[in-house]
């Protein structure tokens, strides 16, 4: 029995909108410079290096990184450039227009979708042939017949006068809403930084181009679209050192990067789950990674200012600063408390998408109980360092074992 990660269900938290926010920023700060701002003519001057100082950081860390997403993305959006750039007035520029405005929303969603494999693999050489034969067949569509290809690109295969008014023609705009629809669908579902950057790198180059934006103002939005992306790819690259990749609580490195800082005042908890081997030796590991992750959820929500972090295996930290043991407890039983009522109910893998409206009955809804034992300390005069009182704190987990498991244990009481 194990239960599979569900690809329909929403999981987009809170703190996952954060992936949302650089770009959003790249993006607004595009709007004042490049539209908005009267700038002195040094920042104008920077702005004609801009595009290639981008495309060079974002290949180096493409390449650095072993990230062809990035990698191919900035080639689209160069190609684009470029493209735009050797057409630029009469009809053949209302064409790239509409091209550029096809390909780059399909595109991007497909590259977002790409698994990482290595550029000079066989996946990675034929993923760099279909995005670079799709403008060369267009190109040579045009060479064959620029009436064709502009009946395609720019044509009115709907009769709706309302759809005239909008600044895409029709296929560039079903391109856009399957693109951007698949970006925009697929990232609450599987929040992370780089799907953040596709989206907003997808608004970065598409909205300037539909409202025909030109010349070297598109060239620096197509760069700032590229920009997005490599943020997008350092952020994610910061969040795979300092996160827990199964519970997405913040990794042990981070604690100890956290208790660098502390102050005079402090606690700190030690959580661990009881008898979780015999969950995974009962249910199986994908079960057992289940229950961390609901652990994780809980001990995430707890109270009183706790910040919360996955210590390793089934233990957690959770540290108080600027509280006293004595302040922290309350909120510690709290936790307790909220991890043994919320329990864990199995289902089963023949259905493993869809959560059951009403627990099933019998083996496949079988509730497990899931507790938790908790060991807490404080900074005070015995204990001066921070790894004296995570010690402490280990000490009292222990003794919360030794006294039956599923409570809290005070470092120096004897029980709480
Ligand atoms: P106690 O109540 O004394 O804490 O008993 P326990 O079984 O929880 O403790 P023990 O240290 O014996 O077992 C911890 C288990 O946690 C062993 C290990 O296989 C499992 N574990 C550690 N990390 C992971 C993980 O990421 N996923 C899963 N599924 N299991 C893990
Ligand atoms: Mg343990
Ligand atoms: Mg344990």
């Amino acid at each position: 029995m194990a239960l599979l990660p569900s690809t329909a269900e929403i999981n987009l938290r809170q703190r996952d909108l954060v992936y949302l926010l650089p770009g959003g920023l790249l993006v607004l700060g595009g709007v004042l410079l490049f539209h908005l701002l009267t700038l002195p003519d040094q920042v104008r001057g920077f702005f004609a290096y801009y595009p290639a100082l981008v495309l060079s950081l974002g290949l180096f860390l493409s390449w650095r990184f072993n990230r062809t997403r990035l990698f191919f993305a900035l080639v689209l959006l160069t190609l684009a450039d470029l493209c735009l750039r050797r057409f630029p007035d009469g009809e053949t520029r209302v064409l790239a227009i509409a091209a550029a405005e096809f390909l780059i929303p399909l595109n991007l969603a497909m590259i977002s979708f790409f698994v990482e494999r290595g550029l000079l693999s066989r996946p990675g050489l034929l993923r760099a042939g279909v995005i670079a034969a799709q403008p060369l067949c267009l190109y040579l569509a045009y060479l064959a017949s620029p009436a064709v290809l502009s009946n395609f690109l720019i044509g009115k295969p709907l009769p709706w006068a309302l759809l005239d008014r909008l600044p895409l023609a029709q296929i560039p705009l079903a391109a856009l809403l399957l693109g951007g629809g698949i970006l925009a669908f697929r990232f609450p579902r599987h929040p992370s930084a780089i799907d953040g950057g596709f989206l907003w790198a997808l608004v970065a180059a598409i909205v300037p181009l539909a409202a025909g934006v030109s010349g070297e103002t598109l060239t620096l939005w197509f760069a700032t679209s590229g920009l997005i992306l490599t943020v997008s790819l350092v952020e994610s690259s910061h969040r795979m050192a300092y996160r827990d990749e199964l519970t997405g609580l913040p990794a042990r490195r981070a604690l100890n990067e956290e208790l660098l800082k502390v102050g005079r005042t402090y606690t700190i908890a030690m959580v661990d789950i009881d008898y979780f081997k015999k969950v995974n030796d009962t249910h199986g590991h994908d079960v057992g990674d289940q229950v961390l992750k609901m652990v994780a959820a809980k001990i995430e929500e707890v109270r009183g200012g706790g910040r919360p972090y996955r210590f390793g295996g089934e233990e957690f930290t959770v540290f108080f600063p600027n509280k006293s043991a004595r302040e922290a407890l309350p909120h510690l039983e709290e936790l307790r408390h909220s991890i043994e009522m919320t329990g864990f109910t199995l289902r089963d893998v023949a259905r493993p998408n869809e959560k059951p409206e009403q627990p099933v009955k019998g083996k496949e809804g079988q509730r497990l109980k899931v507790t938790a034992s908790i060991g807490v300390a404080e900074r005070n005069n015995f204990n001066l360092t921070p790894e004296a009182v995570l010690k402490a704190a280990d000490k009292a987990l222990y003794r919360a074992k030794e006294q039956g498991r599923n409570c809290v244990v005070r470092s120096g009481a004897k029980s709480s």
